[in-house]
């Protein structure tokens, strides 16, 4: 009845499902693009890692996890865990491991974004989790009350991918800003490190849209019923 069958659901959802399908084939499309440029330097991405520590004296763990930028950085571990094709020598691979590493020195700063998101976690679990069901019984028991209420606590999801999307770009511009200042990338290799860590901010907007649609949905069935 709201989720399940119901047309109007797919007419809000499809521009965002169809945007987040282009940013994700984006994403994909671009590393493997840089991900067949070599460094001119000769560095891989663990060697990137490495330098980095060297060069900000910040040591953090480095895990190596399987897929393809499955790549993130784990606060309770101060650990940044790297993909396979992230460890390898590229322009892409570089990229990316200075942004998990831009991520680890947002911990270690206390980069208030990262702080807050962090912080809302637990509440956006369980407004994710709950606010649909809560929802659902208002709509049953004709209680406007109860509606808004499921709204407010669904609404924590968006909060959640709003807030992500500093953290995110921020992490990437100390990236593209490490990579420079300590030789990582010529100048000449800097845009497309600019290009990979770009598409993958897509990704984020994408998930905002998706988020705030799906909340937009859920008003537009709460006013439907008067
Ligand atoms: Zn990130």
């Amino acid at each position: 009845m709201y989720y399940g069958f119901n047309p109007t659901y797919f007419i809000y959802m499809l521009p965002a499902l169809l945007f987040s399908l282009w940013a994700q084939w984006r994403v994909t499309s671009t590393f493997n693009r840089y991900a067949r440029v070599p460094t001119s330097s000769g560095i891989n991405g663990a060697q990137t890692a490495e330098l980095l520590m060297e060069r900000t004296g910040h040591r953090f763990g480095v895990a190596s996890i399987p897929g393809m930028l499955t790549d993130y950085y784990d606060p309770s571990r101060k650990t940044m865990c790297l993909s396979q094709s992230s460890v390898q020598n590229s322009v892409a691979s570089v990229a990316v491991v200075a942004h998990e590493f831009g991520h680890a020195i947002q911990d270690v700063e206390g980069y208030t974004p990262m702080k807050l998101r962090s912080a809302i976690v637990p509440a956006v679990k369980v407004g994710a989790a709950i606010g649909p069901i809560i929802f659902i019984v208002g709509l049953f028991l004709a209680s406007t009350g109860l509606i808004w209420a499921g709204i407010f606590l669904f609404s924590a999801s968006a909060i959640f991918a709003i807030v992500t999307l500093p953290v995110e770009l921020n992490a990437s511009s100390r990236a593209l800003h490490m990579l420079q200042a300590n030789g990582v990338l010529s100048a000449e290799e800097m845009p497309g490190a600019q290009a990979v860590l770009g598409a993958a901010a897509m990704t984020y907007l994408a998930a905002i849209a998706q988020t705030l649609l799906q909340v937009l949905y859920f008003v537009s069935l709460a006013s439907r019923r008067r």
